[in-house]
């Protein structure tokens, strides 16, 4: 069976005067270790259908299951990583952050969690900057605290919501092959959004490309080797 299941998916939006159909009678599952993109052109439902899969929002048609039981609500099997770099919390250093992140799902909590959380933070090459606060880092440098912060987490899966769209095509460039390096050898399972076809090609192996048109589905690129 799949890990993620996502089943005749129909979001829609209810605002005072219509209705906005974002995503139409999707279909895909996700298996374990799949690095799974959503690929298409801003406004074709790829946040809407990510964050449907976050448990922040309800499917208006269809069903959404993980591990075979159905999302009702945000957990933290399902981490996030969002495109903003407002996501850590401010008054708390970088190490603080992941740490908070372990105790408050009851991860892991004391000493064990500020081991895990050093262990992450150093996976990302900010070991030096533990003790910082996120608005002293740069942009970059916060991504990579939000990533460490969503692996430490050990989640069924990552969610990653163009993560590096708001970076220089320098940095991003370079974050794609450190998330490559950190994801390499294990069985990390991601589900990916992006608008950039060489993003997904960079980072994925599963790609579903969606219709500007509410949720038409208009191919699948199955089984890339990674490293293309
Ligand atoms: P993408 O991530 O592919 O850019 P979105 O999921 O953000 O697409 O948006 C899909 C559609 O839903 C768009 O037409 C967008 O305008 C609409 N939409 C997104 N969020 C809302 C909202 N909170 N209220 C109303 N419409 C929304
Ligand atoms: P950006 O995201 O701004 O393009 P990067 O995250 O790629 O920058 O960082 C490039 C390098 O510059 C990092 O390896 C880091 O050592 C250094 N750097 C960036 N911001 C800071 C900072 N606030 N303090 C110290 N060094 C920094």
């Amino acid at each position: 069976a799949p890990l993620l299941d996502v089943k005749g998916v129909t979001l829609q939006y209810r605002t005072q005067e219509h209705v906005v159909t974002a995503t139409y009678r999707v279909d895909f599952d996700v298996s374990r270790s799949d690095r799974f993109i959503l690929l298409g052109p801003s406004g074709c439902g790829k946040s809407t259908l990510l964050k449907a899969v976050g448990g922040y929002l309800k499917p208006t048609e269809g069903k959404i299951s993980l591990n075979g039981r159905q999302i009702v609500a945000p957990g933290p099997d399902r981490m996030m990583v969002f495109q903003e770099f407002d996501q850590l919390l401010p008054w708390k250093t970088v190490k603080e952050n992941v740490v908070f992140a372990l105790e408050a799902s009851r991860k892991l909590r004391g000493a064990a969690a500020r081991e895990k959380a050093a262990d992450a933070i150093a996976k990302v090459g900010l070991a030096r900057f533990a003790d910082s606060y996120p608005h002293t880092l740069s942009g970059g440098m916060k991504q990579r605290v939000a990533i460490a912060r969503g692996m430490a987490m050990e989640p069924d899966i990552l969610l990653m919501d163009e993560p590096f769209a708001a970076l220089d095509a320098l940095t991003r460039r370079k974050m794609q092959d450190e998330l490559l390096a950190l994801w390499e050898g294990t069985k990390f399972t991601v589900l990916f959004v992006t608008h950039s076809i060489a993003e997904a090609i960079k980072v994925g192996n599963r790609i579903l490309l969606l219709s500007p048109h509410p949720g038409r589905v208009k191919a699948r690129i199955d089984d890339i080797p990674y490293g293309m």
